[in-house]
């Protein structure tokens, strides 16, 4: 028996522990095991039960994902062929489950006769968070347990239930109160004491509330709306569906055949490689994972506007107490009253309780003094976007921090190398690009200056993850990864309104392939002055700066979008619903006369082709430069930080699915055409393509 299995016996009642740090997932290192230790307690005449348990704080977390896609997944015994041993299996079988059984592990409890957990104990099937279905029986056994509406409610969303829940619904036969494996075997002595034997789910019938097939309707009905396009929710009614009208082995094989058709399709593919890129973002090469770390206990904010009050929230709302600093009293008061009316909303939702919000209003501290936070771990600036003013305040927190504290910058765009030159200490200063509401969203770029210590980049990404961030590492550029990419996406909008289409033609498009907004919808809530501020350092700074003047015209008639209540569209007070604006047509038709641009008709291929291909050629630059580590991390802070559709995957798995030679193609096609000279192939493009490989490995 391998190290990540023990097999003893208890007095009559064989036990396999599972072992396999971290998550005890069902490697190939731990499932012979248990077929070994299932055929001794067979073998054995003094055993008249089984338990198998994990530890009390890892049933098992199911496959083991670091053999994902290599050979050792489908390395025998398989987990359907445990579930077959466990059906053959001729004595009590009890699953000890203690901190969670999810995916595989509970199909493997499913696979036991009985089961006994610890009270806080999770139990679920995410499968569909990954676009696929649970391959291993999970689809036919669950709801012969749980029956068919809540089989088909806790397989569509993937979300667990507590053992609490699960013990009225049948999933689990008794709670265990104090140690796991005492209760456990106390369980099993009981089932050996009454002479009860197996009892195999495969054996029971799915319950269903009324007519199957008025309920599989209502089921499908349901699960199409909300489950947006992506087909893995359906195909798991099917499932339900298949194991209330079909024999066990029939169902399995049905089970089999859809869980197959899914795990070839985009969109699973797409959502796996979602679940691995976020894992990936904290590789650093050359910062080795066990790189020391600096301690942060303590952290200071400085601005309490639009992001300094959201960043605030994120450190409090771990425990981590805040200083957070203002220039005037109002400026402070109005601060802490967003944060407040902030929670108080999730509170007033349900979703925090009182004491929780003034535990962590508690840990704020208001101050208009920056010496206030001079003992902080970690300082973020988060003023006005301005550099003189950014390298003002640095230059006070070089003198006034204790040394070792951290210094990050909040800035969008500016060069944090020449924030750090303004210090005597540039290896503290680091970026921590948060998104707008930085409370919510969770993408954070971690700017890494050139003089960043290693320590501190270390430092900023667990500390990332703490706040339950997705930390992706960019050099600095200008825009670093997203708004760098995001501003070649906002010029090809404005050029396609240049030559016929209408904001609404635009963004209807971009909404139908999936984006959770168009860009013009998008400007008018970022504020369309800001994209205006830029263009003009732009037009100053870039002589050859191209891009289309019809964003001008519109701004400078002040139409700033949602906060102005008009921009592209027009908006009713307190409602963020776009309205079309013939104004806006005027406008946009005005400028063509005035430019002789002849309209023509854009299809929403080329609509999105060109919004979407301008991601990608810029995000190949970005990747060649090295300011992105890796294709995936670029993908990531599509996901996560712009409303990118999980279904595609990010922009550069995009184009990988869509075939580099074609994307180049329409790039080229379009460099022939309407301000074609913003269209030059990134290098890298032209050589991935001309090699038939991917930007995702
Ligand atoms: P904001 O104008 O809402 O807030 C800035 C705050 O800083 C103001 O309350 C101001 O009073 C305060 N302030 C200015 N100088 C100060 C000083 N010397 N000491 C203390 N407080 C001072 O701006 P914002 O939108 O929160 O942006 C802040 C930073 O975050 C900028 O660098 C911006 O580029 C960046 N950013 C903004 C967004 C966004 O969507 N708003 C997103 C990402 C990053």
């Amino acid at each position: 028996m391998s190290d990540a299995t023990t097999y003893s016996v208890h007095d009559g009642i064989a036990v396999i522990v599972m072992n396999n740090p971290p998550v005890n997932g069902l490697g190939s290192v731990l499932r012979p095991g248990i077929v070994e230790g299932m055929k001794k307690a067979e073998a054995d005449p003094a055993v008249k039960a089984l338990v198998i348990m994990g530890t009390a704080k890892a049933f098992s977390g199911g496959a083991d994902i670091r053999e994902f896609n290599t050979p050792k997944s489908s390395m025998s015994p398989t987990l359907p062929e445990i579930n077959d041993a466990q059906d053959a299996f001729k004595k009590p079988m009890v699953a000890a489950i203690g901190g969670f059984a999810l995916g595989g592990g509970l199909e493997l409890a499913l696979g036991c006769h009985y089961r006994v957990a610890l009270p806080k104990t999770l139990l679920g099937l995410p499968e569909v968070k990954l676009g696929i279905l649970p391959g291993s029986g999970g689809t036919q056994r669950l709801p012969r347990v749980v029956g068919a509406a809540e089989g088909v409610k806790m397989m569509t969303t993937g979300n667990p239930v507590p053992a609490e829940k699960g013990l009225p619904l049948g999933l689990i036969d008794e709670i265990v109160q104090g140690d796991l494996l005492e209760g456990a075997l106390a369980f099993a002595k009981k089932l050996v004491a009454e002479g009860k034997g197996p009892r195999r789910i495969r054996d029971l019938a799915v319950k269903v509330d009324g007519d199957p097939k008025t309920f599989f309707e209502a089921a499908r009905a349901e699960v199409g709306k909300a489950s947006r396009g992506y087909p893995a929710p359906l195909e798991i009614v099917a499932c339900v569906e298949a194991a209330v009208n079909l024999p066990f082995d029939e169902g399995r094989k049905e089970e089999r055949r859809r869980f197959a058709g899914l795990v070839e399709g985009n969109e699973s593919k797409a959502l796996r490689h979602m679940f691995f890129a976020e894992r990936q973002t904290s590789k650093i090469p050359d910062v080795p994972d066990d790189t020391p770390t600096r301690k942060i206990e303590k952290a200071a904010v400085i601005g309490a506007g639009t992001m300094g009050g959201g960043i605030t929230m994120n450190f409090v709302n771990v425990g981590i107490p805040v200083t957070i600093i203002e220039m005037k009293q109002d400026a402070l008061d109005r601060g802490m009253a967003t944060i407040k009316k902030n929670y108080a909303n999730t509170v007033s939702k349900g979703r925090l309780k009182q004491e929780e919000m003034d535990k962590r209003m508690a840990l704020i501290t208001p101050a208009l003094d920056i010496a206030a936070g001079k003992d902080a771990d970690i300082v973020i600036e988060a003023v006005f976007e301005r550099m003189d003013v950014k390298q003002e305040i640095f230059k006070k927190l070089d003198a006034l921090m204790k040394p070792g504290a951290i210094l990050a910058s909040n800035t969008s765009t500016l060069d944090v190398d020449a924030i750090a030159a303004v210090t005597k200490r540039p290896q503290d200063v680091i970026g921590t690009h948060f998104f707008s509401p930085a409370n919510v969203m969770r993408l954070l770029e971690v700017v890494r200056g050139k003089a960043t210590g290693k320590d501190v980049l270390a430092t900023t990404m667990a500390l990332g993850k703490k706040i339950k961030k997705v930390p992706v590492v960019s050099g600095v550029c200008d825009g670093f990864i997203g708004n760098r990419m995001i501003e070649k996406y906002g010029q090809q909008s404005l050029f396609l309104l240049d030559e016929g289409c209408s904001p609404q033609q635009v963004d209807a498009a971009a909404q139908k392939w999936g984006l959770a907004m168009g860009p013009l919808a998008m400007g008018d809530m970022a504020g369309l002055d800001i994209g205006w501020e830029i263009r003009k350092r732009r037009y100053v700074e870039r002589p050859n700066f191209v891009y289309s003047k019809v964003g001008d015209k519109i701004a400078e008639l002040g139409r700033y979008g949602q906060k102005t209540g008009k921009g592209w569209y027009l908006y009713e007070a307190g409602n963020r619903k776009p309205v079309p604006d013939p104004e806006v047509e005027k406008i946009i038709a005005d400028y063509r006369k005035a430019n002789n641009i002849q309209a023509r008709q854009i299809s929403d291929e080329e609509i999105v082709e060109r919004l979407i291909y301008a991601l990608v050629n810029e995000a190949a630059y970005i990747l060649e430069e090295g300011i992105a580590l890796r294709a995936s991390d670029i993908d990531m802070v599509y996901l996560t930080g712009y409303g990118f559709p999980p279904y595609r995957g990010g922009p550069m798995f995009y184009a990988d699915t869509v075939g580099l030679p074609k994307v180049l193609a329409s790039i080229e096609k379009f460099q022939k055409g309407y301000m074609g000279e913003v269209w030059k192939p990134a290098p890298l493009l032209v050589k991935l393509a001309g090699e038939g490989k991917r930007f995702n490995g």
